[in-house]
């Protein structure tokens, strides 16, 4: 494989979607030395096969809003890669979705995924709709439409959906509920669902719990943990809250979050019952961080900003992705910063990237760091095929020993001459090297 060469390439097919070349250059480069080391991948063009998804489904999402009016959106669904299972992966809702951005995600999940250890192939999903501002109604009515097109070409062994950004348990109980009428059929074909209807306990609390396990044991190839350290977090979401929450119970001090309109600084640290606060705020009354300063006025509320330039121990991303670029990351390291691991789905720009990699910090890309959110999906799955459902502690348990091991794989192929661990090198190549292998068993398909 010339590395250049495949990206000049697909730089030609794909010029307007700049988040996919982005994802696939990030990639590319890291495993070209072991992918050299098997001519018969060269031979049957694995590469080209492996970025570019196996299907795309786009289609027209009509819905009426509660003024009577008509409003269309844009739906995708891409299906990335099924060779180690059926396609896996989040749906999001967000105003600023196109199909660019869904194929960086269903790329970098098709590597998350085989990273996990368990059987699930990569896809992604979404729409140009957000959430934000629309009443319950309208959400419902919204994934309803959405649903009568994506139902046809998704399935329990087929390809199962999740939720990510403006997806969380309310979209998808919408989403399952026109699902299972269409089809007749109770199945776990989406995961993260309500617990009363198949949801895997620790769904909700396994990404951001995955990304502090991910970031413990990296603290603990330094000797260290989280005890007394401080930490910013963005984003105030799902991953966001729970990347909180596990950091508090682990010792740590939480001092900022934020959403796309700015951040909130708390030197005090933002305890238990801040968070609890925060959390009603978002996921009971959606509401906006700025909030939070009203509630605890000795905090500051910075609008329209991220949280980079604030000095501490730890960065842990967790809103959207590019949202760390060259310049936080020059001013995170000045500031004394020794880890950041990636709650966030690509938070950082290969600026920032290099950044981190050339101060020889800990940093570990969002492939390897949130892979907890879809480990449990994968946990979610086992058990609607088992019709069991387990309980909390067995499946953070099972979390806790994925992490352990994306960690141990990620030292594996990951850790360099001088004994540094260039952890994005090592989920690379392990996530690679297995879907290489199931492609090569399958033949040319
Ligand atoms: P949520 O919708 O629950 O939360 C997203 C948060 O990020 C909100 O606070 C939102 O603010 C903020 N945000 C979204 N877009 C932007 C933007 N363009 N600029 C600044 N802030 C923004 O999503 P999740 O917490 O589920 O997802 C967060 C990240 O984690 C994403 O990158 C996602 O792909 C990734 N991820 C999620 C997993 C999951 O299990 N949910 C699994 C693995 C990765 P606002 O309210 O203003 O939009």
């Amino acid at each position: 494989m010339e590395v250049k060469k495949v990206l000049a390439d697909l730089q030609r097919r794909f010029p307007n979607e700049p988040e996919y070349i982005q994802a696939v250059s990030q990639v590319l480069p890291t495993i070209e030395e072991e992918y050299n080391k098997h001519p018969e991948f060269d031979k049957a063009n694995l590469i080209e096969r492996l970025c570019i998804p196996d299907r795309i489904i786009q289609f027209r999402v009509s819905w009426m809003d509660d003024n009577g009016n008509i409003q269309t959106n844009m739906g995708y669904r891409v299906q990335h890669n099924n060779a180690i299972g059926p396609y896996k992966g989040g749906i999001r809702f967000h105003s600023s979705v196109n199909l660019g951005i869904l194929k960086f995600l269903a790329f970098e999940q098709t590597f998350k995924n085989s990273l996990t250890t368990l059987p699930m192939g990569g896809g992604k999903g979404g729409s140009d709709f957000s959430p934000r501002g629309k009443s319950n109604a309208e959400v419902m009515r919204f994934c309803q439409a959405f649903m009568l097109e994506l139902t046809k070409h998704i399935g329990p062994d087929e390809d199962v959906p999740a939720g990510d950004i403006g997806v969380g348990g309310r979209e998808v109980g919408f989403m399952f509920g026109m699902y299972k009428k269409l089809t007749h059929e109770f199945t776990g074909t989406f995961t993260g669902k309500g617990r009363e209807f198949g949801g895997s306990l620790i769904r909700p609390e396994a990404t951001g719990y995955g990304n502090v396990y991910f970031l413990m044991e990296m603290l603990k190839t330094k000797g260290t943990d989280l005890k007394g350290k401080s930490v910013l977090i963005s984003g105030s979401g799902n991953v966001a809250q729970y990347t909180a929450e596990k950091v508090l119970q682990l010792g740590g001090k939480v001092l900022t979050m934020s959403d796309s309109n700015g951040y909130i600084y708390d030197a005090d640290g933002i305890d238990r019952a801040k968070l609890d606060y925060i959390m009603e705020l978002k996921n009971v009354y959606r509401g906006r961080i700025k909030e939070y300063v009203d509630k605890y006025p000795t905090a500051k509320y910075v609008e329209g900003a991220k949280p980079w330039n604030e000095k501490a121990d730890i960065a842990l991303p967790s809103a959207t992705q590019n949202e760390i670029n060259g310049d936080a990351a020059k001013a995170l390291i000045a500031n004394g910063v020794i880890a950041v691991s990636e709650g966030a789905n690509m938070p950082s720009t290969p600026e920032a990237i290099k950044v981190f990699q050339d101060a020889k910090i800990l940093y570990a890309p969002g492939k390897a760091a949130n892979a907890g959110g879809v480990s449990v999906s994968g946990l979610e799955m086992s058990q609607n095929s088992e019709r069991l459902s387990w309980t909390a502690e067995e499946v953070d348990n099972r979390l806790h020993m994925i992490m352990e091991d994306i960690h141990a794989n990620c030292v594996k192929y990951g850790k360099e001459e001088n004994g540094y661990i260039n952890y994005v090198k090592g989920a690379n190549v392990a996530g690679f090297m297995k879907v290489a292998k199931a492609m090569m068993a399958q033949g040319i398909v």
